[in-house]
């Protein structure tokens, strides 16, 4: 931050990015209640903004082209102070905006009532306003609606961030933030279609941890936890950034590489497979060093998902009892040397 902020904006701030909605897509549900404000208050403009540290950023928008204006200038920066709606009668006699390029240039504001969006920890992290280019008055029952209108809007938010946390829960391997089973095999369905389109093959490795139940023995269960995370973070540092990795089982996991061949596939087994070897974690005076076996398998758009484990599943089991710490890949079933 470039700006020295007290510690009240730092932890509105904390709680706005917390919502992991600033520059997200617009949405129908914010949409819909700027509409009804511009339409039920008679008002050009509606604004769903949100204020972030140097900015305004707008969610929602009717009647105005601009994302963004800077905080500097922005009406919501003084509405967020209070705890009630802020109305400016007429801008252009408030000593605060007369000079603000937003009242004496485009969009011209001369009205504006703006209710803060207040969350549920009490941050007020931006406001639902309207705007007019005259001046006006706000009638108690306007005042009441825009009130309503912003709880609505932050039960939309707080739903918003709810349901990505479910998504979350629903997708992800919890222990190393991989995807899970289930996921895994929506995205390599999504991928078979992708490749059917581009007519473009793809590879799977499966990873499993060599000799794991020993781990567990010597050191317990939690550095068991620990070597499993770690494995995890070197698959995520390794790949590419559209290869999927998924956790699919305890200590076994898998990388599906879109639009790669098998020698490329095999290549990045053994990059991995090497740096896995060559990477421990250190664990109360020990070093825990854990190697994987890899098996790898290719396919195209009529290769079922199923049917593309199995064969990385057999790949694996020949680099197990090839001696461990070591890749292999099967090509339609058969064994081949790698
Ligand atoms: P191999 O080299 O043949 O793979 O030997 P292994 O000992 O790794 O054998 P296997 O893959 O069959 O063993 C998996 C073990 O991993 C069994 C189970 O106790 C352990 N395990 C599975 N899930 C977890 C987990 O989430 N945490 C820990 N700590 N251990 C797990
Ligand atoms: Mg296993
Ligand atoms: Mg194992």
């Amino acid at each position: 931050m470039n700006q020295q902020h007290s510690a009240a904006e730092m932890a509105r701030l904390e709680a706005l990015y917390g919502y992991d909605i600033l520059d997200s897509d617009p949405e129908p549900r914010f949409d819909r209640i700027v509409r009804l404000a511009s339409r039920l208050l008679q008002m050009p403009i509606s604004l769903v903004s949100l204020v972030d540290e140097a900015r305004q950023w707008f969610k929602a928008r009717v009647g105005l082209s601009v994302a963004e204006t800077p905080r500097d200038i922005a009406f919501c920066s003084h509405a967020i102070e209070q705890d009630q709606v802020m109305v400016v009668e007429d801008a252009a006699r408030d000593p605060r905006f007369r000079a603000n390029p937003l009242v004496t240039d485009n969009p011209n504001i001369r009205f504006y009532a703006g209710a803060p969006l207040a969350t549920n920890d009490g941050h007020k992290i931006g406001t639902l306003c309207v705007i007019d280019r005259v001046p006006r008055q706000l009638t108690e029952e306007q005042r009441g609606l825009l009130e309503d209108l912003a709880a609505l809007v932050v039960d939309e938010i707080e739903l918003r961030r709810l349901n990505a946390q479910l998504t979350q829960l629903a997708t992800t391997d919890p222990m190393t933030g991989l995807w899970n089973r289930r996921r895994f095999f929506a995205l390599a369905e999504i991928e078979r279609e992708r490749s059917r389109r581009y007519s473009r093959g793809f590879s799977l490795l499966m990873l499993d941890i060599d000799r794991f139940k020993s781990i567990n023995d010597r050191f317990g269960h939690d550095v068991g936890d620990r070597a499993i995370e770690h494995i995890a973070r070197i698959c995520e540092a390794q790949k590419r950034p559209h290869d999927i990795a998924a956790r699919i089982g305890g200590e076994e996991f898998v990388i599906l590489m879109p639009e790669t061949g098998m020698s490329g596939a095999v290549a990045f087994a053994e990059r991995l497979r090497r740096a896995i070897a060559n990477n421990g974690f250190a664990s109360g005076g020990d070093t825990i060093n854990p190697t994987v076996s890899i098996g790898v398998s290719e396919g195209d758009a009529t290769t079922a998902i199923s049917e593309l484990l199995k064969t990385a599943d057999l790949a694996l089991y020949d680099a197990k009892e090839g001696g461990r710490n070591r890749v292999c890949q099967r090509i339609n079933g058969e064994r081949k040397s790698g």
